[in-house]
C-alpha cells in the first residue's frame, strides 16, 4: 500500500543536487529545522510524506535526512535534525547562504492516498515527528479528504518537545485530537508524565476505520504497534519507519540491507505486517 516516488528520470541519484540554507529555526536545544531553496533548474523539490534526501555537508561527509516540511510547498524543502555526530552538528551549524548538496527524495512514504476516507492515527516519539509532519500538513490540508486525525506524541522532556506552536495550532483543527507526553516532567510541566502508550487511554480510537503511522525508536514502535493490535487496529493498517545507517540510498551497496529488505528502496516506510519479525531483533 505505500506509494512510491522515485527521483525525476532526468536527474542522476547519485549525484548531489545544489541547495542553498534559506533559514535555520531552532526547535530544542539540539535540534533545528533548516529550510533549503534549490540554486539551480529541474524539478528537485516534490515529494510524499515519509521520503528522505541525502544531504552532503561540504567536506564532513553526507546523511540520510527525513524531509520534515509541507508537501504543498513546491519550492523549498525543510528539515529537522538532531545533533548526534559530526554530520549533523555541522549540518545544523549552518547559516543562512550556506550551501549543501542534496540527493533525492528517497524510498516510500506513508500511504497518505490509500488513507483517505479514513481516520489517521499518528504516534511518534522523539525527532519520529519530523518525518510524520509531513502527513500531518497534508492532511490538514485536506481535511474533508479523511477522517479524525488523532496525534500522539512523546518527547523525552518538555525541554524536547518539537513545533511548540504547531502543535498548539493542530489541536484547534476540527475533528482533531492532539496528546503530548514527557517521560520526565520537571516542576514547570502541568502536561502528561509517561511513555507515549501511556495516551491510548485518552485517544478517541475507531480502530476499524483507522490508518496508524508510527515513527520513534524501534522499541516505542514495537510496543505502540502492539498497542494498536490490543486496541482493535488490523496489522494491515499499522505502518512504521525504520531507519538505518545508509549510503548509496538506492539499493546499490546493501549497507542497509536488514533481513530481505534494503531499508533505503523497500522503505523507510513499511506495512507492520512485514518488519514485525526485524523488529524484534538487534541491527545486523
Ligand atoms: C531514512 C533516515 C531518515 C532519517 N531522518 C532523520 C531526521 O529527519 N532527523 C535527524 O536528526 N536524523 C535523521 N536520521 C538519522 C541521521 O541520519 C543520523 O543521526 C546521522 O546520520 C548521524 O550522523 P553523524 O555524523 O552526525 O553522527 P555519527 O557520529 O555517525 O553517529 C552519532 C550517533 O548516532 C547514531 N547513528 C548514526 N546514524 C544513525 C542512523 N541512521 N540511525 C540511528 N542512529 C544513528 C550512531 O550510532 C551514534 O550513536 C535519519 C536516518 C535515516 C536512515
Amino acid at each position: 500500500m505505500s506509494e512510491i516516488m522515485t527521483t525525476p528520470a532526468t536527474i542522476d541519484p547519485m549525484l548531489p543536487q545544489p541547495f542553498v540554507v534559506r533559514q535555520v529555526i531552532k526547535e530544542t536545544p539540539d535540534t533545528f529545522s533548516l529550510t533549503l531553496e534549490p540554486n539551480g533548474a529541474g524539478d528537485v523539490t516534490r515529494f510524499q510524506p515519509g521520503q528522505f534526501s541525502m544531504l552532503w555537508v561540504f567536506g564532513v561527509g553526507e546523511l540520510p535526512i527525513s524531509i520534515s516540511g509541507d508537501p504543498a510547498e513546491g519550492s523549498r524543502l525543510v528539515y529537522t535534525v538532531r545533533s548526534v555526530g559530526q554530520a549533523t552538528n555541522a549540518l545544523v551549524s549552518s547559516g543562512v547562504g550556506d550551501g549543501v548538496g542534496v540527493r533525492g527524495p528517497f524510498g516510500t512514504g506513508w500511504p497518505a492516498e490509500a488513507a483517505r476516507g479514513c481516520d489517521v492515527v499518528v504516534v511518534a516519539g522523539g525527532i519520529g515527528l519530523a518525518p510524520l509532519r509531513p502527513l500531518i500538513y497534508q492532511v490538514l490540508g485536506k481535511r474533508n479528504e479523511y477522517g479524525r486525525l488523532v496525534l500522539l506524541y512523546g518527547a523525552r522532556s518538555p525541554r524536547d518537545v518539537l513545533y511548540r506552536k504547531e502543535l498548539a495550532a493542530w489541536r484547534r483543527h476540527r475533528d482533531t485530537q492532539v496528546l503530548t507526553t514527557v517521560d520526565y516532567g520537571g516542576l514547570s510541566w502541568g502536561g502528561h508524565v509517561g511513555v507515549v502508550t501511556t495516551l491510548f487511554k485518552y485517544a478517541r480510537l475507531q480502530p476499524t476505520r483507522s490508518v496508524a503511522m508510527i515513527c520513534g525508536p524501534e522499541i516505542m514502535m514495537r510496543f505502540v504497534a502492539r498497542e494498536l493490535e490490543t486496541q482493535g487496529l488490523n496489522r494491515n493498517a499499522i505502518y512504521v519507519s525504520m531507519e538505518r545507517n545508509m549510503k548509496c540510498a538506492v539499493g546499490f551497496c546493501g549497507h542497509c540491507q536488514y533481513g530481505p529488505h534494503f531499508m533505503c528502496k523497500d522503505g523507510p516506510v513499511f506495512p507492520y505486517e512485514r518488519v514485525r519479525p526485524l523488529l524484534e531483533r538487534y541491527e545486523l
